[in-house]
């Protein structure tokens, strides 16, 4: 069954409802819903003159719900419930395909007796039966879904729960995917968004995008663009291969954007989600068990990011899996794969990315890194990956940080040399490697090296990608050194992944158009 996109109208009055209606048609949507306990001053008249204008949409009028939402379930204006009743009776008359009713009021016989007695008088019409939790999970929604279908077998049953962690979305997929028949099951808040993408997946009757990012009638709602364009919905189905960022914070993720265009692009049926796993190893690994549970999710690959890369590495060492040796080295997996047989891998794409954008800045190759000088500034995470390859390759590496003794303590174990930040101002480096966040959006006007540093001898490579252009590579620049900046190492280490995720190639001035693009918007 072909899961439809439905965009909610939610406006106060009849002229903001009509402008709505029209970019709603204009945007795409399958179905339109009508949330008319948004309009003030509610008539039935009213409720008619929305309904006309929803199919007035020329050769293919898109079909109607409407619904009058209960204030306990997340209505808007209070009003009555004999009122309430009356409009959707009304909107049955005008021609709504479906109206949607609160599943607790419908079990008031008077209620149930009046819709059904209306919709027996209009067969093609149909009745969801929703039920909301706004704080938490269902207590059992397996046993709900099985009340609401008990006391009316023809409804579709509508179950919609706030997620407070990604992990609470399995228990909704779980249904859609045992539910015998149409469903619709949706989790909100921010923990939620992977439900409303994956109920074109897993076949729920309906999922639901706004408009813009302002007229979003749940938390978590995705627009209709992010949803067809970002997430390309329209290719979604039950054989889509899952893919996906496990981070925290995930929003400002650049990788859903770039994998998405180059899977698009080969055609792949293949789908990369924003993944927000809050928490640690504890919630990093139920959601990994969760996956893994689940393989008619067809979960095949994550990259994984802060504060995950130690998780990572250590659920694949405890699970068996395989483990790149450099990963083991650096202690940290940016990239896991779920293979055949649900065989675990697990790699870290980092290193290889930053050394691949320095030797293809300077025109060299890896063997050239060996025995030269390098100042790396910074001691954190990022760091740690590339001390790792640098040492690997065998450049002399000496490591700069404000805080001294975890320099000290990476130097110690790559067997390398340390010193604070200040020392950079003497510093004897062919190349300089920015692993700091200085002079990341939105301090652009900071750089952790001063420009006397710099010559035209060096080549300088800072990781921060936004923006591309830092103020440590424009002073570099104008004294005359080879610049490498951090989108080529980004570009890198996705090209890696996708190689992982695909067994092919990506496509990398497309990745670096799609991160360019997002970045300058
Ligand atoms: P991290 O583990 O938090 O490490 C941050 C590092 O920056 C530490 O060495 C920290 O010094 C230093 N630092 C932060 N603020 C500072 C300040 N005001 N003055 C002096 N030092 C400061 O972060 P990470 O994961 O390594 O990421 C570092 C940067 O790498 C990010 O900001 C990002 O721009 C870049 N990055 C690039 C890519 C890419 O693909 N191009 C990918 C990931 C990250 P202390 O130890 O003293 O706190």
């Amino acid at each position: 069954m072909e899961t439809k996109l439905a965009v909610p109208i939610a406006a106060t009055n009849p002229d903001q409802a009509i402008r709505q209606i029209q970019s709603a048609r204009t945007a795409g949507a399958d179905i339109i819903e009508l949330r008319i306990d948004y309009l003030e001053n509610l008539t039935a008249e009213l409720v008619e003159r929305l309904i006309a204008e929803v199919k007035k949409g020329g050769e293919k009028p898109l079909p109607v719900i409407v619904t009058c939402r209960d204030k306990r379930e997340g209505g808007i204006i209070d009003y009555p419930q004999a009122f309430r009743v009356d409009m959707l009776i009304a909107a049955l008359k005008a021609g709504a395909e479906f109206i949607d009713v609160e599943y607790e009021n419908f079990r008031s016989t008077d209620v149930r007796e009046r819709i059904q007695r209306t919709l027996s008088q209009y067969p093609i019409a149909r009745l969801i039966l929703s039920t909301h939790n706004f704080e938490t999970k269902f207590d059992n929604i397996v046993k709900l879904y099985h009340n609401i279908t008990n006391i009316c077998p023809e409804a579709i049953p509508k179950l919609v729960y706030t997620a407070n962690h990604i992990n609470d979305c399995f228990e909704a997929f779980d249904l859609l995917d045992q539910a015998e028949s149409e469903c619709i099951a949706l989790c909100m808040g921010e923990a939620g968004l992977i439900s409303r993408i994956l109920a074109k997946k897993l076949g729920s009757f309906l999922t639901f995008a706004s408009i813009d990012e302002h007229k979003a009638t749940a938390p978590g709602q995705l627009t209709v663009e992010q949803f067809r364009k970002l997430y390309r919905c329209d290719d979604i189905n039950a054989d889509t291969e899952l893919f996906g960022v496990i981070a925290d914070p995930v929003d400002h993720s650049l990788s859903p954007a770039i994998h998405n265009a180059c899977f698009a692009e080969k055609g792949m049926n293949r789908l990369y989600l924003p993944l927000l796993v809050k928490g640690g190893s504890l919630e990093f690994d139920t959601f990994i068990i969760n996956a893994r549970l689940r393989p008619w999710l067809h979960f095949h690959g994550f990259s994984v990011t802060i504060p995950h890369k130690h998780s990572a590495l250590k659920y694949v060492e405890t699970n068996q899996g395989v483990i790149e040796p450099l990963a083991q080295k650096i202690g940290a997996a940016n990239t896991l794969l779920i293979g055949p047989n649900e065989k675990l891998a697990a790699y870290n794409t980092d290193y290889a990315g930053a050394l691949d954008a320095i030797t293809a800045g300077m025109g060299i190759t890896r063997a050239d890194l060996k025995a030269l000088p390098i100042a790396v500034v910074g001691a954190g995470g990022v760091s740690r990956a590339i001390v790792a390859g640098l040492s690997d390759a065998g450049a002399i590496i000496k490591i700069y940080n404000r805080t001294v003794e975890k320099a000290k303590k990476l130097a110690t174990e790559f067997n390398c040399t340390f010193s604070p930040l200040e020392d950079l101002r003497k510093m004897d480096a062919r190349i300089i490697v920015n692993c700091t966040s200085i002079g990341m959006h939105p301090k652009v006007d900071a750089t952790p090296v001063p420009k006397e540093a710099l010559n035209s001898d060096m080549a300088v490579f800072d990781t921060v990608y936004n923006p591309a252009r830092t103020l440590l590579l424009r002073e570099a620049r104008e004294k005359g050194a080879k610049t490498i900046d951090g989108i080529a190492m980004f570009v890198n280490q996705a090209m890696a992944q996708f190689k992982l995720f695909t067994g092919t190639g990506g496509n990398p001035d497309l990745m670096k158009h799609v991160v360019l693009e997002r970045l300058s918007s």
